[in-house]
């Protein structure tokens, strides 16, 4: 007997392909053959609705034609080319990025993915104000190379602490308040004043950057107090810091904006960004540099680089999947959907399961935080929630799990029909018996 595609791939992809972030050996990673829009299959024709987007980057759907066409069109034409090359693509996807900025950004560095943007963005922010020092969030995510990793706030960065100049601080996040806080106005507050005694504690004179996600994203979909992000960027001001916001994820449409920080009264020094800007059909990422910053490197050698920096086939792939954005209103349909059938939805299953502590989140970025006991708010254990993953998948429903939580993520195409599936299904795996 033949074997079959699906077992094919299980084997080869247990025999040679080592996995991210894992111990190899019990791993059974699930076969995905193909998708389109929503929705993912396997070789045997099981499909699955993704809520997970894959990594949070799948944001104009599975296989989007128009994207598909600007990479088959960009292959035709010319598959690569080096980055000290003028390309018409390059050129293009720089200019639809810096065209939904802010004034007074025009320059587009252009990298692999969302680590390298950081890992530039931090370079830039050190060689602009001469100083050292990064500060960021324990509870964050910024990529896994050198400095992003130590950057990084969670778990990932203890074993790989060897960049020097890193420092990490406690973001607002009224649920599981560090402030001892009770409302979201005194939790911002606390929050803003444990920063600068930060900063005034590492010397005012040493640091180069605060670097932030917009909203903290792997680390729980943290939303920030209105005052937040304006008073992070009034200390950058004060004491001459560069202020880096992280949108790899919460970027490109994820919010229901074109960036998540234009929902709060900020204009950051330098923009990173990846995923959402092609929906990762080809690696790419970069930094968004404000001119003030830019006009550094004018004169001076920026000392940094990649081999497939604005690559011709990510850049056909970021024109083709922003132009097809804006055609289809998908960023209007992410901050549709957030407000009108998510959020609604989401709630009404925390008014009905008690194991729901709380849920969060805006366009189609929520989170859903399940613990044990509503008062004392104790997270689920790991084994509560590798019963919720079985449990969804075994409904079709491809999810995004992290620590305690549901995060709910699907593409920012994602229709009424397709929300009112997902919610019947997270509904009946969290009618089960759960806790015991
Ligand atoms: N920054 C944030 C906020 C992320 O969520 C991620 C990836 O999840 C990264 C940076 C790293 O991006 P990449 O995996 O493309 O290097």
């Amino acid at each position: 007997m033949t074997q079959s595609l699906n077992a094919r791939t299980s084997e080869l992809d247990r025999a040679h392909v080592f996995h991210s972030w894992s111990a190899q050996a019990a791993l059974k990673p699930l076969v995905i053959a193909g998708g389109l829009g929503c929705r993912v299959w396997d070789h045997d024709g099981r499909h699955y609705l993704d809520f997970s987007s894959q990594l949070v980057n799948v944001n104009i759907g599975h296989q989007h034609p128009a994207v598909v066409q600007a990479i088959t069109e960009q292959a035709a034409l010319l598959t690569t080319i080096a980055p000290s090359t003028a390309n018409l693509a390059r050129g293009e996807a720089a200019k639809r990025i810096t065209d939904r900025a802010p004034a007074g950004f025009n320059k587009v560095f252009f990298t692999n993915g969302g680590a390298d943007a950081n890992e530039n963005a931090m370079r830039m922010a050190r060689l602009h104000t001469g100083r050292d020092k990064v500060l960021s969030l324990y509870k964050s995510y910024h990529g896994n190379t050198g400095a992003a990793v130590v950057a990084t706030g969670d778990w990932r960065r203890i074993p790989n602490e060897y960049a020097r100049g890193h420092v990490h601080f406690f973001g607002p996040f009224l649920y599981r308040s560090e402030f001892w806080a009770t409302s979201e106005a005194e939790e911002c507050a606390r929050a803003l004043h444990h920063l600068e005694r930060v900063i005034q504690g590492e010397g005012v004179a040493s640091v180069a950057a605060i670097l932030l996600e917009s909203i903290p994203g792997t680390a729980g979909i943290m939303m920030p107090p209105a005052g937040y992000l304006p008073g992070v960027r009034a200390l950058c001001d004060k004491y001459g810091i560069v202020l880096i916001l992280d949108e790899v994820m919460c970027g490109f449409g994820r919010t229901g904006n074109w960036f998540a920080f234009q929902a709060y009264d900020v204009v950051p020094d330098l923009i990173t960004f990846a995923k959402g800007v092609n929906s990762g059909y080809v690696p790419t990422g970069g930094v968004v540099i404000s001119d003030a910053i830019a006009a550094d490197f004018d004169e001076t050698v920026f000392p940094g680089g990649l081999t497939y920096s604005g690559h011709p086939l990510a850049m056909a792939s970021i024109v083709g999947a922003l132009d097809a954005m804006e055609a289809e209103g998908i960023v209007e349909n992410a901050a549709r959907i957030g407000r009108d059938v998510l959020e609604p939805g989401l709630k009404a299953l925390q008014a009905k399961h008690s194991i729901i502590g709380d849920v969060r989140g805006v366009g189609v970025f929520w989170a859903v935080e399940l613990v044990t006991d509503l008062d004392t708010r104790e997270p689920v254990s790991a084994a509560v929630m590798a019963r919720v993953k079985a449990e969804l998948l075994g409904r079709g429903l491809l999810p995004f799990l992290m620590e305690n939580r549901i995060h709910v993520v699907p593409p920012c195409v994602v229709t009424d029909d397709e929300v009112a599936e997902a919610l019947a299904i997270y509904d009946e795996v969290l009618s089960l018996d759960l806790l015991s």
